[in-house]
C-alpha cells in the first residue's frame, strides 16, 4: 500500500516527503565505495513522488567518476537524505535511514547492488527487469 513519509538531514534544514509503498520497494545496499561510506539504505523513489519541503537551498552536490550521480547533502550538517543515482538519474533514492520512520527492525536491505563493478551490476539489474516484464 503507497503510504506516504517524511524525513529530513540532521540539522533540519532539508525535509521531504515521499510516497512509497514498502511492501512492493526493496530496500537496497550498494557495494561502491561511496554509499559504503555513507552507510546509505537505498530507497528508490520516482522524482514525482519526491517533495522537497524545505532547504533546498541548503542542498549541495558532490559528482565523481562519470558524473551522472549527483550526490545532494546538507551543506550543513552534511547528511545525505535522497540523490540521483547513476542507475536512475532522473528519479531518486532516498536513504531510508533519513527517514523520520526509520526503523531498523523492519527496514532491512533485501537487495545488495554490486557497485565496486558498476557496469556489470547494472547489465544485470537491467536483465533482470526485463524478465520480469
Ligand atoms: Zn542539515
Amino acid at each position: 500500500m503507497m503510504e506516504t513519509y517524511e524525513g529530513g538531514c540532521h540539522c533540519g534544514r532539508v525535509r521531504f516527503r515521499v510516497q512509497v509503498d514498502l511492501a512492493q520497494t526493496a530496500i537496497g545496499e550498494c557495494t561502491c565505495s561511496i554509499c559504503t561510506k555513507k552507510g546509505i539504505l537505498h530507497l528508490a523513489v520516482p522524482r514525482e513522488r519526491l517533495e522537497i519541503l524545505s532547504g533546498a537551498d541548503a542542498l549541495t552536490t558532490y559528482t565523481f567518476n562519470t558524473g551522472t550521480a549527483k550526490h545532494t547533502f546538507c551543506r550543513h550538517c552534511g547528511i545525505h537524505p535522497f540523490y540521483n543515482p547513476r542507475t536512475d538519474p532522473q528519479n531518486y533514492s532516498v536513504n531510508a535511514r533519513c527517514l523520520d520512520a526509520y526503523d531498523p527492525q523492519t527496514m532491512q536491505p533485501r537487495r545488495v547492488f554490486d557497485g565496486r563493478d558498476w557496469e556489470a551490476a547494472f547489465a544485470r539489474q537491467s536483465a533482470d527487469r526485463a524478465a520480469k516484464r
